[in-house]
């Protein structure tokens, strides 16, 4: 079973095989971590994601990591959150579940994760992490290439609550 722990860094930095991108459904680039990973790949990465046409909610499409240390960056939609009750945490899991499943048909040994959502799309973090790591758990026993999985936070404080949650 991978292992899992909690890194506090750029995630642009990982020299990983592959960094999720908490992207928009336009998959065209936006603020946030997102925008970080568009500046640090250099251009041809929008012009690998312009003919994926978009992703859904819940998805994930995958693109070289082109000027990025990672390989791979698996593009993610997260949920807006809208107060929980409007499929949020499915929609949340799926994210998880789905980008492993590509890191997984891309052989990936590594995998780095940004807190999708919780930035500009308003999910609590507490609960996030919550969904986060239970899903990631979920998922792991069919991933045989994957030993590693980092939650990736920008400050201590979100790190804390991925060590609480996943009870280290
Ligand atoms: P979303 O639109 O899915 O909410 P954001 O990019 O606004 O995505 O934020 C998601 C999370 O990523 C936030 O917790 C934010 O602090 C974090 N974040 C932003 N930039 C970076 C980065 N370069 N590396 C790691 N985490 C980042």
């Amino acid at each position: 079973m991978a292992h899992l722990d909690v890194v506090v860094a750029d995630i642009t930095t990982l020299a990983v095989d592959a960094i999720v991108n908490a992207a928009n459904n336009s998959l065209l680039g936006g603020g946030g971590v997102d925008g970080a990973i568009h500046r640090a790949a250099g251009p041809e990465l929008l012009e690998a994601c312009r003919p994926l046409g978009g992703c859904d909610t819940g998805k994930a499409k995958i693109t070289p990591g082109f000027n990025l240390p990672a390989r791979y960056v698996i593009h993610t939609v997260g949920p807006v959150w809208q107060g929980g009750d409007d499929g949020e945490p499915q929609l949340l899991a799926s994210c998880y579940r789905e980008s492993l499943l590509l890191a997984e048909a891309h052989a990936c040994a590594s995998v780095a994760f940004p807190a999708i959502s919780c930035g500009v799309y308003g999910y609590p973090l507490a609960a996030a992490v919550e969904v986060a790591v239970a899903s990631v758990r979920e998922q792991l026993p069919g991933c045989h290439s994957i030993g590693r999985v980092s939650f990736v936070c920008f400050d201590e404080k979100a790190a804390r609550c991925y060590e609480t949650a996943l009870g280290a």
